[in-house]
């Protein structure tokens, strides 16, 4: 495969680069697939939420790439955490992707107010222990949500998905994750495109390597050990996301990016959002 995996707390395989589909309405998110995993692409993060798993498995389970060789990601929604609820939630989503096993299940994002993502991470362990998920993980979660999680179950976390781009480096969760051995995948990678891929550090530096900005914001990420699932439903740019395993961002590179923190959400926050 073009893209190297990284090794999860348990063992498994993850590629480290991968495409997302959230906004790609069911009945266009076949194509999009088709074309990512004709691009090489070998990770799809889906979510119950997104409305488009039929599509997505669709285009999984027609592409002729052995189901092994793909890693499937979806996600839990905030109005199905709770033990039973969460069992009932896995299998509808499994039955829409047409799949029999699913690789990562993550919980989509804490709700801390209602205190229900400790039972609801209960039921992933269960679902994890039956051998219906490789993995297991969260996303969204601050570090007082893992500490939280860490302390009344038994299986750490695989990986949190959380907002991350040059505007928003995430630098307490990810020193968090790296000491508990959870991996750190970014979501919105690109800042969702607009004003970061036309930041001037970020042009100059796509200049010097002749490279595109969206590939210089890729590789800063992949450089510094996220996970990145970047989203396009245009064919071009879909093979330009994964056309990044073949050049280096320099340490003077990786300090100018580095140095475009604002720690400013897209997003929402969190510690407050209770939605759904
Ligand atoms: P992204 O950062 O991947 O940006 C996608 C947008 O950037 C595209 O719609 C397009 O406008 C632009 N773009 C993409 N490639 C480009 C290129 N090569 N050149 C120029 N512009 C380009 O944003 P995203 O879709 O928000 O995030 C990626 C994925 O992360 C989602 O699809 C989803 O799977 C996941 N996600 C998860 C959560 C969560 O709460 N867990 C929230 C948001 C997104």
């Amino acid at each position: 495969s073009k893209v190297p995996p990284i090794i999860l707390n348990n063992g498994v395989e993850m590629p480290q680069l991968g495409f997302g589909v959230w906004q790609v309405p069911d009945d266009e998110a076949e194509q999009a697939v088709s074309t990512a995993l004709e691009a090489g692409y070998r990770s799809i993060d889906t979510a119950a939420i997104y409305g488009n798993e039929e599509g997505t498995g669709k285009a999984i389970t027609s592409s002729g790439v052995p189901r092994s060789d793909i890693f499937v990601t979806t996600k839990l929604w905030n109005s199905d955490q709770g033990y039973d609820s969460t069992l009932r939630a896995f299998d509808t989503s499994l039955e829409k992707l047409g799949l029999d096993y699913l690789d990562l299940y993550l919980i989509h994002w804490p709700l801390p107010s209602r205190d229900g993502y400790v039972d609801t991470y209960k039921a992933f362990e269960k679902l994890l222990a039956d051998g219906r998920v490789r993995a297991i993980g969260v996303s969204n979660f601050l570090p007082e949500h893992l500490e939280r999680l860490t302390g009344e179950t038994s299986v750490v976390p695989a990986v949190n998905q959380i907002e991350l781009h040059p505007h928003l480096q995430q630098h307490a969760s990810r020193e968090f994750h790296a000491e508990h051995g959870i991996a750190t995948e970014a979501w919105s990678p690109l800042g969702q495109g607009k004003g970061l891929l036309e930041v001037p550090a970020i042009v100059a530096i796509a200049r010097k390597h002749e490279r595109t900005p969206a590939q210089v914001v890729l590789r800063w990420h992949l450089q510094l050990g996220n996970v990145v699932i970047p989203k396009s439903v245009t064919p071009s740019r879909i093979k330009e996301n994964i056309d990044v395993f073949d050049f280096d961002l320099d340490t003077e590179d990786l300090a100018a990016i580095s140095a475009l923190n604002e720690d400013r959400r897209i997003g929402p926050d969190p510690a407050t959002f209770d939605v759904g």
